[in-house]
């Protein structure tokens, strides 16, 4: 399992074809896309086929947006806020695009000008640590980006970088350094960790204070109770909810089904639209008839890694739809060979939906931004900055 503000991947040699895409997606479907949402031509085809990929694409792409012009019921006033960023009207799908790149860029601009206020009234610079054992391409890239995503607002990155045979204990001892580092306000361990290092008892190492990631028991046990508080929210499901708030979207009171239900995504997305007073299904491998479950849904979160399973049909009209999944299919025009589509069969559900974040440009950008934001609360609550 690898962290959502680590997302991974595993080169194409490892790769197989296991899935087609829209099954009622037909060529007008697509050609559509094409006049519309000239980026994301091709997100659902009927030719287009999934490769198995171990995991984890970070979509960076760009999606053009036309502004809407019928806000549908599920969005609250907060839509006409000056944050809230104007999203797509195509002739033919009627679905908003939440814009998660655009989002991802203003809360980044927002920690960024956080970050030097804190520096202006204290001197103090929030430093995030990055710890990452082993050589594999896809997390350097990914530690590289976080680093870069810091540069970029201001804060200060660490790194240990170890090699792939190196002991527990000795990646124990960095997380243990780190956590005495005072300039250090935010720890995350870059997943996933070689196979001899046990992941539970490295995330468990990291202090609490520090688990910009959310991912230590105690902070995931404190988002489920009543009443309590986690110090950290784990980054990609609060990059979920934080897009229905900027988007105005209303989760009380609202039907919600999360499709997933790992550690990292789908259990602790349910876990905070239950918070937010949602009434929550939750829908996994050994769910039977799924689409029974998420044709009463106002709101799903789809969190998966099985590209187009979401169909047209199983989507309550008007519904709104947040899109985690990252999935490589197959495509000859792409100069790389493959594309990214999500869990939901995009063309289809634009027809159907109210809003629907893309794949690329989502979710995907959301998780950095959510990582960022977090450093930038630890060093206030460690500073006692308001
Ligand atoms: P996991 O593999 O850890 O979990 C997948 C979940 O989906 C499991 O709970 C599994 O159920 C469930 N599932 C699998 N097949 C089905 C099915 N046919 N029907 C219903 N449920 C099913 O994946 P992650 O949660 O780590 O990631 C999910 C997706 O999100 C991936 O595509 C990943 O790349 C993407 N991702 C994107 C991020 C981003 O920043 N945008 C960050 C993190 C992930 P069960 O528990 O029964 O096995």
């Amino acid at each position: 399992m690898a962290s959502p503000s680590s997302m991974t991947t595993t080169s194409s040699t490892t790769s197989k074809l296991v899935f087609s895409g829209c099954s009622t997606s037909s060529s007008s479907s697509s050609s559509s896309s094409r006049r519309f949402l000239p980026l994301t031509t091709a997100t659902t085809s009927s030719k287009c086929r999934a490769f198995h990929f171990h995991r984890r694409f970070n979509p960076l792409r760009h999606v053009h947006l036309r502004p809407c012009k019928n806000p549908t019921t599920v969005f609250s006033q907060t839509i006409n806020r000056p944050s809230f960023i104007a999203a797509a009207m195509a002739t033919e799908a009627s679905a908003k695009v939440i814009d998660g790149k655009r989002v991802a860029k203003e809360i980044r601009e927002e920690v960024a000008a956080g970050v030097s206020k804190m520096k202006e009234a204290l001197g103090v610079v929030p430093g995030l640590a990055v710890i990452l054992v082993g050589d594999r391409k896809d997390s350097a890239t990914y530690v590289r980006n976080k680093k870069k995503a810091c540069e970029d607002a201001g804060i200060k990155s660490f790194e240990a970088c170890l090699p792939k045979d190196t002991a527990e204990e000795e990646v124990l001892k960095h997380i243990s350094s780190f956590n005495n580092d005072p300039a250090v306000h935010g720890i995350l361990v870059q997943l996933p960790l070689p196979s001899h290092i046990n992941e539970q008892n490295v995330l468990n190492a990291v202090c609490i204070e520090k688990d910009v990631d959310g991912f230590h028991p105690l902070n995931i046990g404190r988002l489920a109770m009543r009443d309590r508080e986690p110090l950290f929210v784990p980054c990609t499901p609060k990059g979920c909810i934080e897009l229905l708030h900027r988007y105005g979207v209303v989760i009380k009171g609202k039907r919600a089904v999360v499709i997933g239900r790992s550690n990292i995504v789908g259990m602790p997305a349910a876990l905070l639209l239950q918070r937010e007073d949602a009434t929550v299904s939750v829908v996994h491998s050994r769910t039977k008839n799924p689409e029974e479950f998420t044709r009463e849904a106002d709101i799903i979160i789809s969190a998966v890694g099985q590209a187009n399973m979401v169909k047209g049909s199983w989507i309550k009209p008007g519904a709104v739809i947040i899109d985690v999944g990252i999935n490589p299919v197959e495509d000859s025009e792409s100069p790389r060979g493959y594309r990214l589509v999500g869990d939901v069969c995009y063309d289809e559900a634009r027809q159907i939906a109210s809003a629907i974040t893309p794949v690329p440009g989502g979710v995907g950008p959301m998780t950095i931004a959510m990582l960022l934001s977090n450093t930038l609360i630890s060093a206030k609550r460690i500073h006692n900055f308001n």
